[in-house]
């Protein structure tokens, strides 16, 4: 079976850079769908505690009877848990529920600029790194402020950022600063989460010229541009199809003609909330 390639953290650890991610999926299911992306070849998954399915996460990975080292786990600090003690607690109940002695990736799920709490937040993961809990940490939806921040008050670089990223908001500005600092860039909702964009005629032209799915074109794109990136979902059909995207070589026309799809000059593209400005528990 072909694996993933590996990207370096800057604390020397690695990441799978293809994995599977787990956002409105309820726990039942969960347990079923990692089932089958582990059988596909995925070795890597995100979740959140904010999902609902760590449990469920959890009893894939027993079932699964991968070990611990042959398997990467993300999960994520929930808004309302921010703050130095509220942090160590929420990850230990994060930990019970995924049935986990260590955690490969803990991620700050939102910045939360107005509850002010993320840089004691970042403060706790830096101490359940120490404790050797978790191996890597990172951030999610922050802005190029908040993590300069971060980096000036602790002298910590966080390793991973994951933002929203995909064809038609490419965050190339975003994702040169994260770069500059060391820092992986991880795409969330890294298709767009369907509709539209797998829909696009420039997509489709580059998927026949492939023998490829629009699917497979667009995490292909993104494993070419350096992204880690987390394409969910639930049919087994397609959690297979979006592995294979590893077996599809674009070139740099193809990268290019992909580039042109961003519409952020328009101010458009963006599907969530803008983290430099959104709170909310
Ligand atoms: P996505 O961009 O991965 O799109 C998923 C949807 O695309 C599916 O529900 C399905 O409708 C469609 N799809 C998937 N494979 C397909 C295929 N082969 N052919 C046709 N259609 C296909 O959307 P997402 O779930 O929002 O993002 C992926 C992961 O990113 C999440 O599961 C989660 O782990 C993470 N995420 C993180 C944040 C954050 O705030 N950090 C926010 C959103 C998502």
């Amino acid at each position: 079976m072909t694996f993933s390639p590996e990207l370096k953290f800057n604390d020397g650890n690695t990441i799978p850079q293809l994995g599977y991610g787990v956002w409105q999926v309820e726990d039942d299911v969960a347990e079923k769908v990692v089932g089958q992306a582990f059988e596909a070849g995925f070795r890597h998954i995100d979740t959140a505690r904010i999902y609902g399915n760590e449990a469920g996460v959890g009893r894939a990975i027993e079932r699964s009877g991968l070990k611990p080292e042959e398997i990467f786990i993300t999960t994520k600090l929930w808004n309302a848990d921010q703050g130095y003690e509220s942090t160590l607690k929420a990850f230990e109940e994060s930990m019970e529920r995924l049935g986990l002695e260590t955690l490969d990736l803990y991620l700050i799920h939102w910045m939360q600029p107005k509850q002010e709490k993320y840089v004691d937040t970042w403060k706790a993961l830096i101490e359940l790194q120490k404790q050797s809990r978790v191996k890597t940490i990172g951030v999610s939806n922050f802005s190029k402020e908040g993590l300069q921040r971060l980096i000036d008050e602790t002298g910590v670089i966080p390793a991973i950022h994951q933002i929203e990223l995909h064809p038609f908001f490419s965050q190339a500005e975003l994702r040169e600063f994260n770069a500059s600092k060391g820092i992986l860039t991880e795409a969330w909702s890294p298709l767009g989460q369907g509709g539209e964009l797998l829909e696009s005629p420039v997509i489709a032209q580059i998927a026949a010229k492939h023998n490829a799915t629009p699917a497979q074109v667009v995490i292909a794109w993104h494993l070419e541009i350096g992204n880690v990136v987390i394409p969910k979902s639930v049919t087994e059909s397609r959690i297979r199809e979006n592995y294979a995207a590893l077996e599809v070589n674009l070139d740099a026309t193809d990268v290019q003609a992909i580039n042109g799809l961003d519409r952020s000059a328009e101010g458009a593209g963006r599907i969530g909330p803008d983290p430099a400005v959104s709170d909310f528990a």
